[in-house]
């Protein structure tokens, strides 16, 4: 309501004040869905669609979340959405039948409402895996193979397994399911694995530690609009995310192309909000999004935030990109744009490699979930 500027401000009655409330949240909500469809790749035209999408869900997959051997980080991130928000996206986008850290369930309920989960949907489920799995045997006697993480009496190795089997698909959030993470480091006690190779399966990977829930939400939504999971390259990523380095669009590259970097942790190159390369940053050897869709509601993350990438959605980051703050090997600074360039065309030729072979992410059950890849691959409608 427009009131003329020589009025006294008036107090809103309930009605006004709830009615500028609602339209807040939906213009965050649309600002929410075009940065969706940004994501995922898809114009501004789109974006009445990705709201659509988003609330209409008719389809409301039904959801299993998985947890194994992880820090419960990536449940963390899930829960931060503002929008959608946890209780949109649990309730009414999706219908999240399984989640050991927020059902309300617990113990014989818990396994109940899993089972339940699985015999209602069977074929049709979405799993979602957060954590890897282990499958080394503890010493001593009475060690089972991998007994270093069991939920209900079941090893993770065999829950798995027995969800996963009837399932129409595999998403991995965080690297610790993508990839093994922190618990497959050198010298990986547990025998801890990445869900797909614990399993022996291709799986969808949205690695990060923790992951960005914007790109499972882009994931999702990919699925609800297009009705098919997305392009991932050969590390199982959903290409609109991982297909660029993070160097590639970072908010510092002009520091970088111009020389200008931080030698030390607060000096002045620091305070100028310089290339943080040279004290380790391992953004030109990693693939994500995080400088356009940042964390914690597009707040920050953590190059804007004054430390380094440490390559965290990359397979092993933790054996292989250490020493965290240290920078790359064999580059040469400057003359260092070639050669850092260089270091992650390598990769991009990679990534590109596997690009065409998404096919390789679906796996038996699939096709019932995703119409449309039934028809690509038997042809038919
Ligand atoms: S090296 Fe790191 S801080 Fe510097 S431009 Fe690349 S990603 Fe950004």
């Amino acid at each position: 309501m427009c009131r003329a500027f020589s009025q006294p401000p008036q107090p809103l009655t309930p009605e006004e004040r709830n009615s500028a409330i609602e339209s807040i949240d939906r213009r965050e909500f649309m600002s929410f869905c075009a940065k969706i469809a940004a994501t995922i790749g898809l114009a501004p035209s789109f974006i009445p669609q990705v709201a659509e999408a988003v609330e209409g869900a008719a389809r409301k997959p039904s959801v299993i979340w998985l947890h194994f051997q992880e820090c419960t980080a990536d449940s963390e991130a899930f829960l931060s959405l503002s929008y959608p928000s946890v209780e949109e996206l649990v309730l009414n986008i999706l219908s999240v039948d399984y989640h050991e850290t927020i059902m309300a369930a617990n113990g014989f309920q818990a396994e109940e409402a899993l089972k339940k989960a699985m015999a209602d949907n069977k074929g049709k489920y979405l799993v979602v895996c957060e954590g890897a799995i282990p499958t080394g045997t503890p010493p001593g006697p009475g060690g089972a193979k991998g007994a270093y993480c069991a939920i209900g009496g079941k090893t993770a190795l065999d829950l798995a397994t027995e969800v996963i089997k009837d399932s129409a698909a595999v998403v991995c959030v965080g690297t610790c399911a993508s990839y093994g993470g922190v618990q497959a480091q050198r010298p990986n006690p547990t025998g801890a694995k990445s869900v797909g190779d614990a399993l022996g399966i291709p799986t969808i990977n949205i690695p990060g530690c923790p992951h960005n829930p914007v790109n499972l939400v882009g994931t999702i939504v990919n699925y609800l609009l297009l009705g098919s999971l997305p392009k991932t390259d050969r590390y199982g990523r959903p290409l609109f995310a991982y297909g660029k380095r993070v160097h590639d669009h970072c908010l510092r590259r002009a520091h970088f192309d111009a020389g200008q970097f931080v030698e030390k942790f607060g000096d002045d190159g620091a305070k100028q909000r310089w290339c943080l390369y040279k004290v380790g940053c391992k953004g030109p050897q990693t693939y994500n999004n995080c400088p356009t869709v940042e964390y914690n509601d597009s707040t920050s993350w953590p190059v804007k935030a004054g430390h380094g990438c440490v390559g965290c959605s990359e397979p092993d980051f933790w054996d292989t990109m250490q020493p965290f703050y240290e920078r790359l090997p064999n580059i040469k600074v400057p003359g260092v744009e070639a050669s850092a360039d260089k270091v992650g065309l390598t990769l991009v030729g990679a990534a590109l490699a596997g690009a065409g072979a998404h096919a390789v992410y679906t796996f038996a059950n699939r096709g019932k979930f995703d119409e449309t890849q039934k028809k690509e691959e038997g042809g038919h409608e």
